[in-house]
């Protein structure tokens, strides 16, 4: 594009770029301006809003189910699975101090799991458990409130047990992801939206950041560089080791009585539902089509949409009348293990991942952008 030289002057130098205005990327922006707040930061993103999964998903604030856990020592050391849960728990705190729980809508009503025939034997390893997780909060995590079963109405021959998690909680996405933009916005991050980054690469000591939009090519230059594209990180760098996995959602029109509130974990969480007022949200199914949901295509399949309402109907709300409302999908990153990456780039040292959040980015995404900038700042 023919730019002017007010716009060059103005608007294209950067001491630092952030490509990506999730979760991820928004933290890692207002941690650099909360650090070094005179310096110009810009921040890139694609879509019209942030279109990825920052705003997709279902708004739980929560560090694993019992049963979750369970797998991850399964696949990891007891250390590994610990320092998850602090990075998880961590980071909801630093979300929460950063914006305040009135503006997120945070609500502390705990969490659930609700436990199948299947999973029944994890049961027996809730004492051992707490046990373990007693070395980071000092108080017991999981207790049995089986008694909910009833008066939540769930299906009583699909429900065995209940688990509670007193240290969970739920937040408003959409509520959290305005308060991010704005509390970015307003540390002076220069925010673009509609603008698709193409392409990296060192340009007399600096990155220049090549991007489209709808109707122009232009170019960025900044002395660092954060790319917090998530699932879409393989567009920028193929060799990267991160897959796409979608989570499909949908939610019902409120219902004149809704007898829980909470947010509830199902099938070591690959399912979950919750309240939204008098609303459920519910989630999940990937693991019926994981080839299939291994895609950065936002649309919902008959397929998943269809478990889902089965399992609405028959296990949540068995003998309640709802509509649904909406359906929409989000799309995750996943790789071999559950570690995201955040790292320099090989051979672009100045620029920096933070990337691959492993379904778990609404937890980490604040701790994560904290340790990309500290990296940035760093190197
Ligand atoms: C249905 C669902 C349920 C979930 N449940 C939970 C949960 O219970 N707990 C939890 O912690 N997490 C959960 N997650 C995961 C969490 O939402 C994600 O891990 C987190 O939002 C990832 O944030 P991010 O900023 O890394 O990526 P994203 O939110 O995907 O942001 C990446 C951004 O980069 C932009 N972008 C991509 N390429 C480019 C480019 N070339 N140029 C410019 N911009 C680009 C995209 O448009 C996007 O806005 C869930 C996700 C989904 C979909």
């Amino acid at each position: 594009m023919m730019l002017s030289f007010w716009e060059k002057a103005s608007f294209t130098e950067y001491d630092y770029a952030v490509i990506g205005g999730g979760i991820v990327g928004l933290s890692t922006a207002a941690a650099l301006a909360e650090i070094e707040p005179g310096k110009r930061i810009l921040l890139i993103e694609r879509g019209a809003l942030p279109t990825g999964a920052s705003t997709k998903n279902a708004g739980f604030a929560c560090f694993g189910s019992l049963t979750e856990l369970l797998a991850d020592l399964r696949n990891m050391s007891e250390e590994e699975m610990l320092s998850l849960v602090e990075l998880r728990w961590k980071g909801l705190l630093k979300l929460r101090e950063r914006l305040g729980d009135e503006h997120i809508g945070y609500e502390p009503v705990g969490g659930y799991e609700l436990i199948g025939e299947q999973e029944l034997n994890s049961i027996d390893c809730l004492e051992e458990m707490n046990l373990k997780l007693f070395t980071l909060f000092k108080q017991k995590i999981f207790s049995l409130h089986n008694n909910k079963i009833k008066d939540f109405g769930f299906n009583r021959e699909y429900s065995k047990a209940l688990v509670f998690n007193c240290l969970e909680g739920m937040l408003h996405t959409g509520k959290m992801m305005r308060a991010l933009w704005q509390y970015t916005a307003e540390r002076g991050v220069h925010m673009i939206t509609g603008c698709e980054v193409r392409e990296l690469h060192e340009q007399q000591g600096k990155i220049a950041i090549s991007c489209t939009t709808l109707s122009q090519s232009m170019q960025f230059n900044a002395a660092k560089v954060a790319v917090c594209t998530n699932a879409f990180a393989c567009e920028l760098f193929p060799e990267l080791d991160v897959r796409p996995g979608r989570g499909q959602v949908l939610i019902t029109e409120p219902l004149s009585r809704l007898p829980f509130r909470g947010a509830f974990h199902m099938d070591e969480g690959y399912y979950y539902f919750r309240n939204v007022g008098n609303r459920v949200l519910f989630g999940g199914g990937r693991n019926a089509d994981f080839v299939g949901e291994t895609t950065t295509q936002f649309e919902v399949t008959p397929l998943i949409m269809n478990l889902l309402e089965e399992k609405l109907r028959n296990i949540i709300l068995p003998n309640t009348d709802f509509k649904i409302d909406m359906r929409w999908a989000g799309i995750m990153a996943f790789g071999p293990n559950k570690q995201p990456i955040v790292q320099p780039h090989l051979t672009l040292p100045q620029v920096f991942l933070g990337v691959r959040m492993g379904g778990m980015g609404v937890a980490i995404g604040a701790m994560i952008g904290d340790s990309l900038a500290n990296l940035m700042l760093h190197k």
